[in-house]
This record gives structure tokens, sequence and C-alpha cells, in this order.
């Protein structure tokens, strides 16, 4: 007997789409809501509309099919049971599992990731409470970003980060400030503290942000005789990644040098993530791990036992039709 939970816990890539509601600024102008949501289905349907050569309109219906669609009504408590939760206890087996948020800038890529750490915390302390009691397991959290092809400590003051590999191909992030961990509350500080830390630039909180990939990891560690005092070494890993807003990758023709060179890096990262995913479904053996930084940093997280889980964030307004269905053409195509 297995039922649709068992079959989520242990497929490797579950892609996971969810819409937000309209905001006051969309209503206001009265745009329509043009994604439409079965209750308990998995499929999604975009009505584009288009004009003919003589100027009269019709709509297009556009048909998707997701491991889940998570519509306006879904809390964030649902969001973590239908995505991150069927992993958690993975991790206390060697495996490695990573939660992207893709999508447009001011679809909740923010809303839905930031709490999600902060859930799965709760969980795998639980667990070293209880299940896995006196065997060792620490629990350590490290908080990043990716701005220019560039490494930032959002822990350590932003401090500047260098990425390096050893001799058995592991990759190492000089100097990452990494904190051992205990309580609740401390995540939560650590993570209300990254996240102040994120580049806000002078333009104001969405603007930068948008063009920088955040990394929030949650390792487990455990030492060779599960003491406190010998080293600990990496036994699983739970990466949570809010992405640069999809709509950077196409900033590559704009007037600005410096934002350009940003578009041109986001659009490659967010291309060779697409390739990294679909490589690992297919079980091929050879990731293309190199296409980025962004891809590099997240190598050990694609080899071995690993588990991927994209959501795709959506807005509903006509006036976001074209980007909702790039958007959701890059989930099509990781699936
Ligand atoms: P992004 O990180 O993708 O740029 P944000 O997470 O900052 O977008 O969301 C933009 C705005 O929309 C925020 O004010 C956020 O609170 C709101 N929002 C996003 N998703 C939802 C949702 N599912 N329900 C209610 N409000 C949402
Ligand atoms: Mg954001």
């Amino acid at each position: 007997f297995s039922t649709d939970k068992d079959k989520s816990a242990v497929a490797k890539i579950k892609v996971v789409v969810r819409k937000r509601p309209l905001n006051k600024k969309e209503l206001g102008r009265k745009e329509e809501d043009i994604v439409t949501i079965e209750p308990n289905s998995n499929s999604l349907t975009v009505h584009e509309t288009k004009q003919k050569v003589d100027l009269t309109e019709y709509v297009e219906k556009h048909e998707f099919v997701f491991d889940a669609v998570l519509d306006e009504e879904v809390s964030n408590d649902e969001v973590y049971r239908e995505t991150v939760e069927p992993v958690v206890p993975a991790i206390f087996q060697r495996t490695k599992a990573t939660c992207f948020a893709y999508g447009q800038t001011g679809n909740g890529k923010t809303y839905t990731m930031q709490p999600l750490p902060l859930k799965a915390s709760q969980d795998i302390l639980r667990l070293m409470h209880h299940t896995y009691r006196n065997q060792g397991f620490q629990l350590f959290v490290s908080f990043f970003e990716i701005y220019g092809g560039k490494l930032f400590d959002l822990l350590n003051e932003r401090r500047k980060l260098c990425m390096r590999e050893d001799g058995k191909q592991q990759v190492c992030i000089v100097g990452l400030q990494e904190y051992r961990v205990s309580s609740v509350d401390l995540i939560r500080d650590l993570i209300e503290k990254g996240n102040a830390t994120r580049s806000t630039g002078t333009t104001g909180a969405n603007e930068e942000s948008s063009r920088s990939h955040a990394i929030l990891q949650l390792a487990i560690k455990k030492s060779a005789d599960g003491s406190e005092s010998k080293p600990a070494r990496v036994v699983g890993k739970l990466s949570f990644i809010d992405l640069a807003g999809s709509e950077r990758g196409a900033d590559t023709t704009d007037n600005d040098k410096q934002t350009r060179m940003e578009g041109a890096e986001i659009n490659k990262s967010l291309l060779a993530l697409k390739e990294c995913i679909r490589a690992l479904d297919s079980d091929q053996g050879h990731i293309p791990f190199r296409g980025s930084k962004l891809t590099e940093v997240l190598r050990d997280s694609f080899v071995g036992d690993s588990r991927t889980v994209m959501i795709s964030c959506i807005s509903p307004n006509s006036g976001s039709c074209e980007h909702t269905l790039n958007t959701l053409r890059y989930a099509d195509r990781v699936k």
C-alpha cells in the first residue's frame, strides 16, 4: 500500500507551482486573473488574450501539468508539507536535498522561501532529540548569496568568499561562517540577520535582491563515534535557494553595462541549473556543473543520493502573461 505522500517522498525531482493572489495595484488597475486551477488537481490553465490581424481578440488556452499546483488559498504551512517536509527524514540518511524558488520578481519567491528553513529545522531538531537521540548528530546553518558571480557571506557582514575544489572534487567555500544551532530561536535570529544583510542597495529592497541568488544551507553532521570531541563530518544537507528574478536574465540588452553583465550571469546560471536538474533526472551520469557559479556551488548536492524540489512562483494578472508562460515553460522543461 502506498499513498501519494509516499510517492512524493521518493521522487528525485518534484516540480510545484504556486500562484499568488492579485495584489492591490493589479486590482486597482482592474487586471484580470488569467490563471485557473481546478480544486484538487495538478494542472493549471493560462488564458492568453491575443489579437488577429484584423485586431479582433481571442483567447488562447495553455494547459500545464505539474507534480502539484497550489492556488492563492494555500498557506505557507501547506507549501512546506507539500515540498520540503517529505525530504527531511532522508537527510539523516546521507541525502542532499535542494529546494529552489523560481520566478519573476514580485511573484512570491521570498514570501514562499523564507518560512521553509525554519519549519525544516524545527522538524530536524525534533528528529535529533527523539528518533536519533544520543547519536551525535549536530545541525549547522550557513547563509550566503551569489551576486554578479561572486559569493558573499550573509551571516558575516557580507564578507566576500572564495570557492575551492579539493582533490576529491568536493566544493568548499573558504571562510563561510557556519553556526552550530540547537534551538529554533537561534535559527530564526540567523535567518533574520541574513535576510537583512541581503543586497538591498540604495534603490530599495526588491530591486537589488532580485539580482542575487540567496542560499541557506542546513547541514547535519556527525562525528565518527558519535561523541562531541571528534570533528564532525557532513551526513546530509538541505539547501534553500531563493533564485534571482527570472526576468533579470533578460536584462542582457540594458543600456547600463553593470546591469547587462549581471543579466548575462543570471541568464547563464538559470540555464545551467535547468540543464543540471534535467541531467539528474535522466541519470546520465554527467552533470554539467561548470556552467555557472550557482551550479558549481551546488555540485555536492547534485551527486549521490539527491532530491530536488522546484517551486515556480507565478502571478495571476493579465499584464504578466508572457512572464508567466516563460516561467511555466522553464518548470515544464525541468520536470
Ligand atoms: P519575490 O521574492 O519573488 O520578488 P516577494 O516574495 O517579495 O516576491 O513577494 C512580493 C509581494 O507579494 C510581497 O509583498 C509578498 O508579501 C506578496 N506575496 C507573495 N506571495 C504571496 C501569497 N502567496 N500570498 C499573499 N501575499 C503574497
Ligand atoms: Mg525576493
